[in-house]
């Protein structure tokens, strides 16, 4: 059975075919524009809405949420249909509201460092599981009086990976739930095809991509799917993206420890980055521990000095805050695990 958000408008206007026309509008603007639940819609009669509620249940299931002290993070695990777990994470910032999205259970990309990765790929999600993350979210900050504003897909999961799903995710975010797309963020370990196929879109979202070497034979040991796409060629698709939309790109770089944070690495990352057509934006994400591999994150020290050196060398970094590393909530290490850190379970709900 489709999931409230897997309906797009015609299908959406086939499930109320004997219906008044204008009711399509409502149904669609109550879940879209209101966020609201089938259930909520008091503006339908009431059969109707219990027929709402059943046939367009939701897809997500939360399992248990926790948050900072503070509640400027929050974190959900959710229960999809078939059993499989994913995690979404809502950040306040002082000036902006984020949600970081997953697009599959689990990952077949195999980088070593990565939690996701380390469990490996279970199932795609669906169009309306995206959404439905985004919808959640936003509804969580209109409660404090907050408007998500920015969604980034960094959560479980490689976005490229499940091209057909993620796409029109995109497009009913942007369209439906009125975001720019300026405030969209896909990241991708690397997939050329799929950073071609991004490029012939209309929408000019923000591409970030997880570079961590700069080098093919570092690379191939750390992200694997180099050897099937490896850095020439990768430069090439990010060039042309770059060229397609106008738009700076983002490399992302887990900094581990003796692996990646050395001088020579920042020199290779500086030349790669002023390699494109407008210098890439380095994102350095000290790496987050995880139980399937040894290497540390480099110091707060090297990091900074990492930074330093990258500046230097005329690239612009900003080194990415770990939030919610407490909640185990850190983007892009998520590993869907119910068991929460002793801290988190101060502030957490398990469902
Ligand atoms: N699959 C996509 C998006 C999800 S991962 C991708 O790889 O880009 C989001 C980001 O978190 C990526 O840059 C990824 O390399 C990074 N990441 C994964 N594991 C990490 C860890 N243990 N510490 C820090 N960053 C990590
Ligand atoms: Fe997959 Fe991204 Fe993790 Fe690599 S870093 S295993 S691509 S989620």
């Amino acid at each position: 059975m489709p999931t409230r958000y897997d309906l797009d408008r015609a299908e959406l206007s086939a499930l109320l075919a004997g219906e008044p026309r204008y009711r399509v509008d409502q149904v669609w603007d109550g879940l879209h524009r209101q966020l609201a639940e089938p259930g909520e819609l008091t503006t339908l009669p009431k059969a109707l809405r219990a027929r709402l509620a059943e046939e367009l249940p939701a897809a997500l299931h939360p399992v248990a949420e926790s948050a900072t002290p503070g509640g400027d993070t929050v974190k959900w695990l959710f229960e999809l249909d078939g059993g499989a777990r994913v995690e979404t994470v809502l950040m306040h910032y002082r000036d902006r509201t984020t949600v970081c999205v997953s697009t599959q259970a689990g990952c077949a990309m195999g980088c070593g460092f990565c939690a996701t990765g380390q469990a490996g790929f279970q199932r795609h999600l669906g169009t309306g599981e995206i959404v439905e993350q985004v919808v959640r979210a936003a509804r969580r900050a209109r409660e404090t009086d907050r408007r998500l504003g920015n969604v980034v897909f960094m959560g479980m999961g490689e976005p490229l990976a499940n091209y057909d799903r993620v796409w029109p995710a995109v497009v009913r975010i942007h369209d439906d739930l009125g975001l720019s797309a300026r405030h969209l963020t896909l990241s991708t370990v690397g997939l050329v095809p799929g950073i071609r196929r991004l490029a012939a879109e209309e929408l000019p979202v923000n591409l970030a991509v997880s570079l961590h070497a700069a080098n093919d034979e570092l690379r191939n040991e750390l992200v694997p799917i180099n050897k099937r796409y490896p850095l020439s060629v990768l430069m090439g698709a990010c060039a042309d993206y770059l060229r397609a939309k106008g738009r700076r790109l983002s490399f992302e770089w887990a900094l581990i420890d003796g692996t990646n944070d050395r001088l020579s690495d920042a020199r290779e990352l500086a030349e790669l980055a002023r390699s494109l057509p407008l210098p890439a934006h380095v994102n350095l994400i000290p790496l987050n521990p995880t139980p399937g591999y040894r290497t540390r994150g480099t110091s707060a020290d090297g990091v900074r000095r990492f930074r330093q050196r990258l500046e230097d060398l005329g690239v612009n970094a900003t080194v990415r805050r770990n939030r919610g590393t407490d909640i185990d909530a850190a983007c892009g290490q998520l590993a869907a695990r119910v068991e929460l850190s002793p801290r988190a379970q101060r502030t957490s709900t398990v469902m």
